[in-house]
């Protein structure tokens, strides 16, 4: 008798639909446990070496595997991999595994697991998201280590792969995930993991459809069970029926074509059926990401989180340093236009030179333009020279995040005016005019928007935050990411409000969250009337496909009803339908389930 179809809700990672049997990864990958093994005085120097050679062996396959899936890759999906070689590279790390093999006399493999343990342990106490996740990384690296002791011994992840296979594991590590042969992977299903993780930007970047949250009894599954992923709509069905298997390949066929075609529209203009134009603009990190950026048909630079590159260094970068990158960003994107947001540390972005004291809340706390008026202006005040000297580079726009008063422009405007008289005196190049823009992303700037707006030159809302204060929720934390809504109506009606301040200034207004990436959003936004959306490069294809197929006209309708619901469930509803309506080849596809 046929086995019943069970459906499970998992998270989804990575779009796509997959539909076979399974292959299960037992973990073995992952080295959670060596033998506490020790040596004696006379083995000190064999062990050294044994251990030289193995972390020589792993740095060699590292590269190699850079190397092999450099063409697949971005830069910033390829830095995976000189995190690796960093932590590989580690001399306090290997300093205290050589510390340990000769004055505690552990064995190279025991020494390994703790020195790196400690680490490990290290990493995962801190709050903020993106260094607990290096857990991993260093989880990773020292498996990879470990298992080049054993090299001989078992066959490698590509060789258990024989056939097609979905596969399934607690945890896939992103060099496992990496090592994955595309040919023989339909996709994966793993228990442990988050969207932010490496492992799924690669999942992504590889185009292998994934989700995380499996429940643990999947890996007790017959290997010869049928089942689905749908990296879409976060599902994964097993012994599915008949209805089930033609319904999927059907969703799985017009995925692929639905991506492949997006990929010949990169050149096509944002532009409405109707005719209106929307600006696409990408959020970046780093000057490596434009490539990426051109290649999607990003058309400015929406968003520079200039505080990254203050975060991955030690010191906060000098002017010189800021200089060269703010002009070489400029100068790579052509004259198209650039829109650095100046330093938005504090909150979950710490950097501790930069950054020392603790706060009990720090998203209520001294971050953004806060920590540079008050505590930090001297940082502040170098950041805002390099900016004023590479401004000559192109079409830069200057943009302050976390306002929530009229006076921390006022203050800006004020410094940048000492500034330009400072640049002058030392006879250094500077751009005389430059736009200034504020981020709407407190209640507070959204509701005194009217007094913003006369003096900046355009205004940009960043949803992220701005429905974390509005909802009153910690955007890290999972327990209330239910009440994560962009289209809740209050977070629409501080939306709208931006919206009509700008134009009754005539100053351009974008989204830069995350709201402007995902297409539920996309007709919502053009109805209340915002002229750019700047999003992850990745969605620059699948947000223009969806203007492209949308009437102004009907986009402003829904807008104007959002308005009047009481809930973002009747939002979405809406939004639902019009996409079904306007884009009902893929509206299935685009509609992914990220509000439960
Ligand atoms: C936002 O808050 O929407 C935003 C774009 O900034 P960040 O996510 O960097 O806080
Ligand atoms: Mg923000």
């Amino acid at each position: 008798m046929a086995q019943q179809e069970k459906v499970f809700q998992v998270t989804p990672i990575s779009p796509g639909i997959a539909i076979g049997k399974t292959l299960r990864i037992g973990g073995s990958h992952i080295i959670d446990r060596v033998e506490e093994r020790y040596i004696s005085e006379g083995d000190i120097q064999s062990e050294l070496d044994k251990f030289h050679t193995v972390l020589d062996l792993t740095k060699q396959s590292v590269r190699d595997l850079k190397d092999k899936l450099k063409d697949k890759l971005v830069s910033s999906e390829a830095e995976i991999f000189d995190t690796h070689l960093m932590i590989l590279e580690d001399m306090a790390l290997i300093n205290d595994i050589e510390r340990l093999i000769k004055s505690q006399l552990k064995s190279a493999e025991f020494a390994i697991y703790e020195a790196s343990e400690h680490y490990v342990k290290v990493l995962e106490e801190i709050s903020d998201p993106y260094l607990r996740e290096r857990a991993a990384d260093v989880r990773d690296v020292r498996s990879r280590v470990l298992e080049n002791f054993h090299q001989n011994e078992g066959n490698s992840l590509e060789e258990k792969i024989v056939d097609r296979r979905i596969v399934i594991a607690d945890e896939l590590t992103p060099s496992e995930t990496a090592h994955l042969p595309a040919e023989k992977v339909l996709g994966f299903a793993v228990n442990i993991g988050s969207p932010t993780s490496h492992t799924a930007i690669l999942a992504r970047s590889m185009r292998m459809p994934a989700v995380v949250g499996m429940p643990p009894e999947i890996m007790a599954l017959d290997p010869d069970t049928e089942i689905i992923i749908d990296g879409f709509a976060g599902r994964l069905i097993v012994n599915p029926d008949k209805r089930t298997l033609e319904a999927y390949s059907l969703k799985a066929r017009e995925a692929n074509e639905f991506y492949s075609s997006l990929l010949e529209e990169a050149e096509l203009l944002a532009e409405t059926r109707d005719g209106f134009l929307v600006q696409l603009g990408g959020n970046i990190e780093k000057l490596e990401d434009v490539t990426e950026l051109k290649k999607a048909g990003g058309e400015a630079v929406g968003l520079f989180r200039s505080e990254i590159s203050f975060l991955a260094a030690g010191e906060p970068p000098t002017e010189d340093e800021q200089f060269e990158l703010y002009k070489n960003l400029l100068s790579s994107m052509d004259g198209k236009m650039v829109v650095v947001r100046t330093l938005d540390i504090g909150g979950d972005k710490l950097n501790d030179s930069v950054f020392r004291h603790q706060e009990q809340n720090p998203f209520l706390g001294l971050r953004g333009i806060r920590l540079c008026l008050k505590a930090k202006q001297d940082i502040f005040r170098t950041q805002l020279r390099a900016l004023l000297r590479a401004g000559v580079y192109g079409d830069l726009k200057i943009m302050l995040p976390m306002l929530t008063s009229v006076r921390e422009i006022v203050e800006v405007k004020k410094i940048i005016e000492e500034l330009k008289v400072e640049l002058k005196n030392e006879k250094l190049d500077f751009t005389g005019k430059v736009s200034i823009g504020a981020m709407i992303e407190t209640p507070a700037s959204a509701l005194l928007v009217d007094h913003i707006a006369p003096l900046v030159d355009f205004l940009s809302i960043g949803t992220n935050d701005l429905v974390q204060y509005t909802m009153a929720i910690d955007r890290s934390n999972d327990l209330v990411t239910y009440l994560y809504q962009p289209a809740n109506p209050a977070i629409l009606e501080l939306i709208g409000r931006t919206v009509l301040a700008a134009k009754e200034n005539n100053i351009w207004v974008s989204v830069c969250g995350q709201m402007a990436s995902d297409p539920l959003y996309t007709p919502l936004l053009l109805g209340l009337g915002v002229n750019e959306l700047s999003m992850d490069p990745a969605s620059l294809s699948i947000i223009r496909r969806v203007i492209r197929s949308l009437k102004m006209s009907e986009a402003e309708y829904l807008a104007s009803e959002a308005l009047k619901c009481k809930s973002s469930v009747d939002v979405r509803k809406m939004s639902v339908e019009l996409l079904r309506k306007t884009v009902p080849e893929i509206a299935d596809l685009i509609i992914m389930q990220n509000e439960r």
